[in-house]
Order: structure tokens, then C-alpha cells, then sequence
């Protein structure tokens, strides 16, 4: 007799949600994500307990046909790509099809969502498993209620720090998507006090202010330059406002927070000698180019990635850096542009 089993869904679900599901913060990452591919102007996040008891996340995107609502919890169920083509060009945030079934399988939700010409859904989901599905009248939107999280996974939810701790990385997370979407309106909401807002007028200034507060929003240099591939906006710091941690080095390709060492590197090298040592600059910097130049299936929470044309990022990366400070007459002379 052989000794392999196929897993059910219910446990190798479970075994997904380890990577994509490691705090409240990832759960609220990924319907963020949800809610911006959903095409939404607003989005509100309203928390209790650091999002620990309750993570509600309510958008006017376009919603969930109906016929839908059921598949969007199966594993690997996604409407964003549809074969090997798409995945090599991701446009959306969202891809792998892994977070509801993810999220569903350790927590209690509440699925409420319409598309506006069509009566609404609601689908209540207990540990992966379908508990009620009936007809809803709502506006066009999807709303989804997070409750108890890892209520059935006790590992994790000794793993858990303190609320002051997740309620970090949850405003972490906000802030990072706001700065990624300016043109979206974001509100938290923790334990019935607005904790963070951003106007969604598209002015990513005014997120940076919302953020950094007044004093850096002011201290900003605007960042514009062109290559064949890539195009670099954005806003960096004079060189007299540092920090003591590189957490304020923002990253955005293509609307996708991401980590990258080799673009960290080109910010650095566009500074030149002008950050002191052991000090870091504030830095947003957006990246556009054409999906199909990047490769973001690198790891299930979607933060790192992979340039194909790596040094040409890296050479106009500092380039649009070094400018921008040598307009500023900000670089002294003899200083020699490599
Ligand atoms: P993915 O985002 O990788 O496609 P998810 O498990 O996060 O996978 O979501 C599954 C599907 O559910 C999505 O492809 C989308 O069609 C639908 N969906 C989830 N959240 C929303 C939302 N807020 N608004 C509209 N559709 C949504
Ligand atoms: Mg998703």
C-alpha cells in the first residue's frame, strides 16, 4: 500500500494561508488589493481590536456578479489572469487567486458585494466552510467582514504580538497602499476613531503630507525623467531630511508596493555623498513600464520582484535622482556625473 495522500482543499488551504495570512495586516494587504483592483475611489478599512476581533473592509468597486461569489473562495480561483500569457503581464495587483480561500479557511467572513445592476450577494464563510449564501440589496461595492481571526488555528494566534504591535504594521500597510493609489480615497477606522485618511485627489504630495507630516511634505523635490522603458515620478528629500532606517525608501512599479535592493542601491548612488553616513533619505519613487518587463510571481506576498532590464532601471533610477539635487544646485561643483 502507498503512502501518499491528496490533501483535502479544507487542510491544503489551510497550508496556503501560512504564507499568504501571517498577521491581521496581510489579511487587510490583500483585500486592499482586492478593493483597488476592483477599480474603487473609496475605500474604508474599519478595525477592532487591531483588526484581531474584527477587519471590515468596505470599497464601491465593481463588485461580485452573483455566480461568482462562491468561486471566488475556491483556491486558485481568479478573474485577473487566464493563462501563461497574462501571468508574464500582470496588470492587476492580485493574480494568484489565493487570498479569500486563504483568509476564509482561518477566519469567520462575511462576504457582502453587488454590482450594482443586479440584486447583491451575501455569503457567510466559517473556517473554508460555506455557512449561508442568500440574496442582499446593497449599492455597488463589496464589503467584507473579517472576524476572529485564526479562532482555529491556535498556533498562529499565540504567534500574535500585542495591539500595539499589529495596529504598526496594519497603518504600515494603509500607508503603503495610499502612497501606491493617490487617486484613491482611503479611511481607517480603529475601534470607532479615524486613524489615517487620504483625499484620493490624485496628488501624491498630499498623501506624503497625510504621512510625513507638513515639514517633510515641504522639503520634497519633484522627480520626472523618461527612458525608452521605464518612467520615473515622484518625490525625494533634500538631503538635509534624513532618517536612521531606510523604512521611509517608498518603492512603487506599477502601482505595486514592492522591496528591491538594486533600486535602494541607484537611490543611494543618485545621493551620492550628500546623505551623511548611517542616514537614510525619504523617498517615493513611482516606476512605470510595461508589465510584460517585470516579473512579479517571486513570492506569495507579491513584494518582491524581478527587472529584466535591471541596469537600465538602476542607471535612470539615479540619474532622475542626481538631477533633481544638482538642479537644486544642491551638489557642489567638481562633483563629476558618472
Ligand atoms: P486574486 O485577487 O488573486 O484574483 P483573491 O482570492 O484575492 O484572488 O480574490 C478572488 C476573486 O474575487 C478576484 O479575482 C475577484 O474577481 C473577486 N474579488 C475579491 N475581492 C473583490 C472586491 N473587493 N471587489 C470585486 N471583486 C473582488
Ligand atoms: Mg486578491
Amino acid at each position: 500500500m502507498g503512502k501518499i495522500v491528496q490533501l483535502p482543499d479544507e487542510l491544503s488551504n489551510k497550508i496556503a494561508a501560512g504564507e499568504v495570512v501571517e498577521r491581521p495586516a496581510s489579511v487587510i494587504k490583500e483585500l486592499l488589493e482586492n478593493s483597488v483592483d476592483a477599480n474603487s475611489k473609496w475605500i474604508k478599512v474599519d478595525l477592532e481590536e487591531a483588526g484581531l476581533r474584527t477587519i471590515k473592509v468596505i470599497d464601491d468597486g465593481d463588485g461580485i456578479e452573483p455566480e461568482d461569489c462562491q468561486k471566488a473562495f475556491f483556491r486558485h480561483a481568479t478573474s485577473k489572469i487566464v493563462d501563461e500569457f497574462d501571468l508574464f503581464r500582470v496588470k492587476t495587483l492580485g493574480f494568484r487567486g489565493e487570498a479569500l480561500a486563504s483568509i476564509s479557511s482561518v477566519s469567520q467572513l462575511t462576504l457582502r458585494t453587488s454590482t450594482g445592476d443586479q440584486s447583491g450577494t451575501e455569503l457567510i464563510v466559517h473556517g473554508g466552510e460555506i455557512k449561508e449564501k442568500q440574496k442582499h440589496t446593497k449599492r455597488k461595492g463589496t464589503e467584507i467582514i473579517v472576524e476572529n481571526l485564526f479562532y482555529n488555528t491556535p498556533a498562529r494566534l499565540k504567534y500574535l504580538k500585542t495591539i500595539h504591535t499589529e495596529l504598526g504594521h496594519i497603518t504600515d500597510t494603509i500607508n503603503k497602499m495610499a502612497l501606491s493609489h493617490p487617486n484613491i480615497r482611503f479611511e481607517c477606522y480603529h475601534n470607532g476613531k479615524r486613524i489615517f485618511f487620504s483625499p484620493g485627489t490624485g496628488n501624491l504630495l498630499q498623501v506624503v503630507q497625510q504621512i510625513y507630516g507638513k515639514n517633510i511634505a515641504q522639503n520634497m523635490l519633484k522627480i520626472n525623467e523618461y527612458s525608452l522603458d521605464y518612467k520615473i515620478s515622484g518625490y525625494i528629500a533634500k538631503p538635509e531630511i534624513t532618517r536612521s532606517n531606510r523604512n521611509f525608501i517608498s518603492l512603487i512599479v506599477n502601482g505595486r508596493f514592492i522591496k528591491n535592493p538594486v533600486i535602494n542601491k541607484a537611490i543611494f548612488d543618485g545621493y551620492h555623498t550628500f546623505l551623511p553616513i548611517g542616514r537614510y533619505p525619504v523617498v517615493v519613487l513611482q516606476i512605470e513600464m510595461d508589465p510584460y518587463l517585470v516579473d512579479v510571481n517571486v513570492h506569495p506576498a507579491k513584494t518582491e520582484v524581478r527587472f529584466s532590464k535591471e541596469k537600465e532601471l538602476f542607471d535612470i533610477v539615479k540619474q532622475a535622482i542626481y538631477e533633481v539635487l544638482h538642479q537644486q544646485r544642491l551638489i557642489p561643483q567638481g562633483v563629476k556625473k558618472e
